[in-house]
């Protein structure tokens, strides 16, 4: 599997446009893999070169996008069958790779080989190369690095690493003269005759010091032979100077060096405690408490003020990785142990405070009711997960469901979580990456490839969530794991970044406001979009498990990298939490084909009414009469009477009831009357009031409520309703139709109810005002 990383200027592409480049990559993908395919079979090339393919499928993106940065993307991209390796080819033909998995031998276990040795496409199990690099790092997109190589030998190559192994080590910033070990490697053919070494999992590089005993003695450096003292003041120097990942380095030096040395309590545990801070600037939240707290046990035992002081910063460093890894409990007996030793300390309890908010956001939710917004928060939320009312288990027919252990009122949050891996939308988007797996038929873009990236330092980077990912449904492919904790071997974690692209293909949520609904801030306007590419995209492990249903009972919003589900209607003790994967469309082979891409078709009641019903088919053209209507509107405005296209609304409105036969839809949404209801609505909304009103009802009727409303009341009823924006809208609008009868208080409990409503589909209040005004009166 495989990623390309086209860089191109987005604003000078549309969504269009940018789907011709992934069918023109895919057309590349195709004709490698039939090439390949031919050649294990000892047959001749045929087929025609990639630059021939492009060539054939690219001027149709450069005709419709003039613009210059765009022809010179593809310039380059025509000049590939040039006979030099340029960086873009390599770049591109990163597609490319087949899935395999990470080496799981130790460097001491693996025999030396060398690149002479190496066979084309193939993986060279058992073995090991050791490589210096002649070049710095030549190209590098925010996914890949590519360097010149050579072996002791003095043979050159090329190299192309995924930067996911930059957690560790920093692959952008891989200097001539660089030594590592690739395990097991892959050596492949690009295209035509180019070939190029590929590392495609962090754990089959291992970058070396100079003066590791690996190393063959030309490439050694053995003058440098550095105390444990020395290797600390090394760390601390680098820590000043804000290279944390050179400072860390030197601290496992510092500490390598001391086990060699007799144990010195003391001089360990500085090591340990600066490390810890090194780590904590690294985001390593695992490797910084564990230093943390080894570094505190070493402090020397006296009462004194210095020593008081070494165990007040371990235990600041203990608490602030506990906190960042949502181990709450940890951070608490940190904090707590801090204002022990100095019970005035402003730091201390303002962090004991901090922790202590969110321990009771664990146990009772987060208070999303002050209508902040998520601008108040930013894209990383200060909150706990709140998860203690779900719980996953098995269904009876689709896999693993999250279920109800408590009853929930409807409104109610049923679970807020903060994710694993968040990836906000970039506020002005400078690339964008194609990841296009070898035999899929379709590839994805957009964020999608930066979540993939985020992922797998976030787990490199914290093995301890490792379980949390591994756990998650990985497609068909991934049977699941015996052991869901990540291995570690010569001392990096062991992740397979084929599976974790499955686990984001399956179980991440994205995001993308719609223009029309800005208001609704927070709420997951359903199907991104093929233009919202670039919108935010987060993996939630405890979410992830909720299945789709077109009748829903469950919401879900975002503040920031936080999710939010609220309960659209009572939810029973063991009843299974569903939600909407995508808009619904009121063309069930339209929903249906949607829903398939996840691999599923839905089994709710609204499906097997449109699957068994009769006149689903007539109701589909009728809908595609609908469709072509309202894309000749403008026209149709400019030419029409506003009563004869009313009237022409009407009649498609009664053709498309009759499709509905109660039989089969009562007490069920009637998506396909949402429509044009809600024109006629808001046209007949000045000349006649009772018609308006009736249209009003008309669309949150066919949502599946029912609107009853006396003199001074109302009542909303409908346990198959579909809680949607357009429902708050009409339930404001018959608001406002019904101030012209003066029914005061019968507006201001309609208001409550859109408000009600707004809060399930946004998660909270903020921006509810700004969209329906202030109520009149209070
Ligand atoms: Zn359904």
């Amino acid at each position: 599997m495989a990623q390309s990383a086209a860089t191109v200027a987005p604003d000078t592409l549309t969504s269009a446009q940018k789907i011709d480049m992934v069918q023109a990559e895919l057309e590349v993908a195709k004709l490698r893999l039939r090439q390949q395919a031919r050649e294990r079979r000892g047959l001749e090339r045929v087929a025609p070169s990639r630059a021939a393919v492009l060539q054939r499928l690219a001027p149709k993106v450069i005709r419709q996008a003039p613009r210059p940065s765009l022809v010179r993307t593809f310039d380059q991209a025509l000049e590939l069958d040039s006979p030099s390796l340029d960086h873009r080819r390599i770049a591109w033909n990163m597609i490319l790779s087949e899935p395999h998995t990470p080496s799981t031998s130790s460097v001491a276990s693996l025999s030396k080989i060398m690149l002479r040795d190496l066979l084309m496409e193939n993986h060279h199990y058992g073995t090991m190369l050791l490589l210096r690099a002649i070049s710095s790092s030549a190209i590098h997109s925010s996914m890949q690095t590519c360097i010149a190589v050579e072996d002791e030998n003095g043979d050159h190559e090329l190299l192309t690493i995924h930067d996911f192994a930059v957690t560790s080590h920093s692959s952008q910033m891989i200097q001539q003269g660089s030594l590592f070990v690739i395990k097991e490697p892959f050596f492949r053919t690009v295209l035509d005759e180019a070939c190029v070494l590929c590392v495609d999992h962090p754990s089959d590089i291992l970058f070396l010091d100079t003066d590791n005993p690996v190393l063959p003695r030309a490439w050694r450096t053995s003058g440098i032979e550095r105390s444990a003292v020395q290797w600390k003041h090394a760390g601390n120097l680098a820590l000043r100077s804000q290279d944390p990942i050179e400072a860390e380095r030197c601290y496992n030096r510092a500490l390598a060096a001391m086990t060699a040395s007799q144990a010195d309590d003391i001089l360990g545990g500085m090591i340990h405690r600066n490390r810890a801070q090194a780590r904590i600037s690294l985001e390593h939240w695992d490797g910084a408490y564990s230093d943390a707290m080894t570094g505190m046990r070493l402090v020397p035992q006296e009462e004194d003020g210095v020593a008081n002081l070494q165990k007040m910063r371990a235990f600041y460093r203990a608490g602030r990785a506990a906190y960042e890894l949502g181990v709450y409990d940890r951070a608490h007996s940190a904090y707590t142990s801090v204002t022990g030793i100095a019970p005035n300390d402003v730091d201390g309890l303002r962090e004991l405070k901090r922790t202590e908010a969110r321990m009771a956001e664990q146990a009772t939710g987060v208070n999303f009711w002050a209508a902040t917004g998520p601008a108040a928060h930013g894209t990383r939320v200060d909150h706990a997960d709140f998860l203690r009312r779900t719980e996953a288990r098995r269904t009876q027919t689709h896999g693993r469901g999250l279920f109800a252990i408590e009853s929930i009122a409807c409104g109610d949050i049923i679970l807020s979580e903060k994710a694993l891996a968040f990836v906000p939308s970039p506020a002005t988007p400078k690339s964008f990456h194609l990841v296009i797996p070898p035999s899929a038929t379709r590839g994805t873009f957009g964020t999608q490839g930066n979540m993939w990236t985020a992922v797998i330092q976030k787990v490199l980077a914290n093995p301890s969530i490792g379980p949390r990912l591994l756990s998650l449904y990985a497609g068909p492919n991934y049977p699941p794991l015996e052991s869901l904790d990540i291995p570690m071997l010569d001392g990096r974690p062991v992740i397979d970044i084929f599976r974790v692209e499955n686990i984001i293909e399956y179980n991440s949520f994205g995001y993308a406001h719609d223009a029309d609904l800005t208001s609704f801030g927070n709420a997951a306007l359903a199907t991104p979009s093929a233009d919202s590419m670039d919108g935010s995209m987060g993996l939630w492990s405890h979410a992830s498990a909720i299945n789709h249903s077109c009748l829903y009972n469950a919401e879900h919003s975002f503040i920031g990298d936080m999710i939010i589900f609220r309960a659209t209607r009572d939810i029973a003790k063991d009843e299974e939490i569903t939600t909407l994967y995508k808009e619904v469309n009121a063309d069930y082979e339209i929903r249906d084909a949607a829903l398939r891409t996840w691999g599923f078709s839905c089994d709710c009641k609204l499906c097997e009414a449109d699957r068994h019903c009769p006149a689903t088919t007539q109701r589909k053209h009728l809908l595609q009469q609908v469709r072509e209507v309202l894309g000749r509107l403008p026209i149709l405005n400019a030419t029409l009477e506003p009563r004869a296209i009313i009237m022409m609304f009407e009649d498609l409105l009664a053709q498309i009831e009759k499709t509905y036969p109660g039989e089969f839809y009562h007490g069920l949404p009637r998506l396909g009357l949402i429509t044009l209801n809600r024109y006629c609505a808001y046209a007949y909304a000045r000349s006649d009031t009772d018609k308006a009103l009736g249209h009003a009802l008309a669309v949150i009727a066919a949502h599946g409520y029912t609107l009853d409303m006396t003199e001074d009341d109302a009542e909303f009823t409908g346990n198959n309703g579909m809680s949607a924006p357009q429902v708050v809208d009409q339930l404001i609008n018959v608001g406002r139709l019904m101030e012209r009868k003066d029914r005061a208080a019968l507006v201001r409990r309609l208001r409550e109810m859109a408000l009600e409503m707004y809060i399930v589909i946004n998660g909270e209040p903020s921006g509810f005002e700004a969209r329906y005004g202030r109520a009149r009166e209070q």
